[in-house]
């Protein structure tokens, strides 16, 4: 049984592509909580930290056409070294690992009176 005031969930870890590519240290979490709000909608967990996440939806807001449409041709054979007849972008991102986040919050003196309440 958990202690009153232990809290634990699930989490992911993962380096931000864009810091990573800054020279940055971009590591960052998430709940797994956020990653299933995403899947339910369609959507697919970000490399991105939220800082970047920011700016990379403010920078293709301005573009005309942000995503194209791609044909899956196969899978990458070396992921530090990503080749095809196009060329290689550089390493890929790193692949997000599962965490325990656990937080204690049997020390805090937070309490609801009755009196706090409007009748
Ligand atoms: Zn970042």
């Amino acid at each position: 049984m958990t202690a009153r005031g232990a809290v634990s969930n699930r989490g992911y870890a993962a380096l931000c592509k864009d810091c990573a590519r800054a020279g940055r240290d971009g590591g960052f979490e998430y709940p797994s909580s956020w990653l299933e709000s995403i899947a339910v909608r369609g959507g697919t967990r970000s490399n991105r930290c939220p800082a970047c996440r920011r700016q990379h939806t403010t920078d293709v807001r301005s573009m005309a056409v942000p995503y194209l449409e791609l044909d899956v041709i196969g899978l990458v054979a070396d992921r530090m070294n990503p080749t095809g007849p196009l060329g290689g972008l550089g390493p890929l991102p790193e692949m997000h690992r599962e965490v325990d986040r656990s937080s204690d919050l049997s020390s805090l003196t937070v309490a609801l009176e009755d009196k706090s309440l409007s009748r």
